[in-house]
């Protein structure tokens, strides 16, 4: 794993101090000595994770990433605040200004790459996300960053899996008003438990008398279900050589005991935010990629999803030796609707065709919006004997009930005219099956509308 780190620090010595740890973990370090600078490495280039100093003249830490977290270019980028070991505060401040981590001065080795990793791990997924979001057109990055992400006014759902009834007692003491806090003292319960429930973080105890966390953490990171929720290890002085296996496993963090109620809480809240983030971004991702493939007038398919869809369902039916049919569907006289009643009127129309033609096709049949006042239905498993039934069926379903337009309880009669085509045996292609399927269609308007012409296959 590799990345770019930011050091940020006004004593030269302190940032060669870091820049050479890192570059022994073969990081690639980009380093400045005020506020101003770091800001404008940040909008410039790409840095994957910045660690701050919060003294610095001039601009201090604290403002530096309230400034980074509040610009949309460069919000996303997490910051590591590196405090004082007596300023307890700062740390809280730091979290206020919306850093994502801290670290206290000296810097322990181990946290700093425990810190370091872990976020650029999480860096990675959020640049992914972003990317898929902005490669798609209908929402724009901006927008999507625009919303606001990581609400942090609801109590983040927590399950704690420790067998130590003293121990369980001082953290429930601790984190009281802060989580919801389920508890379970075995191991294998808890493991059920995390999976049934959706917790927001899970804590793991590193001691149970006869039972091996990591194989708990590992069991996590490979269910489906728990894959994206935090862990956050709860170990002993002295376990650092597990902690680090927990890292490679995928835990997202740890806490040593004795446990420090401001520091659990801070860790705890920095998780959650994280996890509420990229939840979002994955659910905007979804629902983007929805909106891409999906007509917003009809709620159908649109014609972009059917030219990558289409090919698909071919060559599985002649790999299978099984019939497909498609019929091409066009409003008669869609134009004179348009004229008559207005481009709201024939929508009306073309919303209530679309539901019909949803109702009178089979689940696995692909009904889309082709463009304008077409509509494509792709028949898996369909000859095409019964393809023109389907569409006989859907021609009389549009000509016999007179449709509604505007909210007076006007209505008219409408027609369609449908082409249909199946896959031929021997040498066929999608671009032939819908080329006769427009021949038909083309047929049905010259033979007076209002009617299905199939090709014979
Ligand atoms: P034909 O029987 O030969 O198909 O006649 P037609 O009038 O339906 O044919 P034509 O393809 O010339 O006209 C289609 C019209 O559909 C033209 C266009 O203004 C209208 N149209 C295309 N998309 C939409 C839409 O989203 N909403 C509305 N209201 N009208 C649309
Ligand atoms: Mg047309
Ligand atoms: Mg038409």
């Amino acid at each position: 794993m590799t990345a770019r780190i930011l050091v940020v620090d006004d004593i030269p010595a302190n940032v060669r101090l870091l820049e050479v740890r890192l570059l022994a973990e073969y990081f690639e370090v980009l380093t400045a000595t005020n506020g101003p600078d770091a800001i404008e490495t940040c909008e410039n280039g790409k840095v994957d994770v910045v660690l701050l100093d919060v003294m610095m003249p001039d601009m201090d830490g604290f403002e530096v990433c309230r400034r980074l977290k509040s610009d949309p270019a460069t919000s996303h980028i997490p910051v590591v605040m590196i405090t004082a070991l007596d300023q307890v505060s700062d740390r809280v401040r730091g979290l206020e200004a919306g850093a994502d981590d801290f670290l206290t001065k000296p810097v322990n080795d181990l946290q700093l790459m425990t810190r370091v990793k872990s976020l650029v791990r999480l860096k990675s997924l959020t640049d992914e996300l972003r990317l898929r979001a902005s490669t798609t057109r209908n929402i724009g990055i901006e927008e999507l960053l625009g919303r606001n992400f990581a609400s942090e006014d609801t109590t983040p759902k927590v399950l704690l899996i420790d067998e130590r009834k003293s121990s369980v007692e001082r953290i429930q003491k601790m984190l009281r008003d802060r989580a919801d806090l389920d508890v379970i003292g075995d191991p294998h319960a808890g493991f059920f438990q995390a999976a049934e429930t959706s917790y927001e973080c899970v804590m793991i105890s590193t001691a149970f008398a006869d039972f091996d966390p990591l194989r708990l953490c590992s069991q996590l990171r490979s269910l489906d279900r728990t894959r994206f929720v935090p862990i956050i290890l709860l170990a002993e002085e002295g376990e650092e050589d597990r902690i680090i296996r927990g890292l490679e496993l995928g835990i997202n963090d740890y806490l040593m005991r004795p446990i420090d109620q401001q520091e659990l809480t801070a860790r705890l809240r920095t998780q959650v935010r994280r996890k509420r983030y990229n939840d979002q971004l994955r659910a905007s991702v979804t629902q983007t990629i929805e909106m891409a493939v999906t007509d917003g007038l009809t709620g159908l398919h649109n014609r972009r999803y059917l030219d990558s869809h289409l090919q698909t369902l071919f060559d599985r039916a002649v790999a299978r030796r099984r019939p497909l049919s498609v019929m091409i569907t066009d409003l008669d006289r869609f134009k004179s609707i348009n004229d008559a009643y207005g481009h709201d009127g024939g929508d009306d129309v073309l919303r209530e065709f679309a539901r019909r033609l949803r109702k009178n096709v089979r689940g696995i049949d692909l009904a889309c919006r082709f463009g304008g006042e077409e509509f494509v239905v792709v028949m898996p498993d369909t000859d095409g004997a019964v393809a023109e039934k389907v569409a006989e069926r859907i021609r009389a379903e549009i000509a016999q009930k007179p449709f509604a337009i505007g909210a007076d309880g006007k209505t008219i009669e409408v027609t369609v005219s449908v082409g249909v085509s199946s896959v031929l045996k021997g040498v066929d292609t999608v671009a032939a099956l819908m080329k006769r399927a427009d021949l038909a269609l083309y047929e049905a308007k010259s033979a007076g509308r209002n009617r299905v012409v199939a090709k014979a296959a």
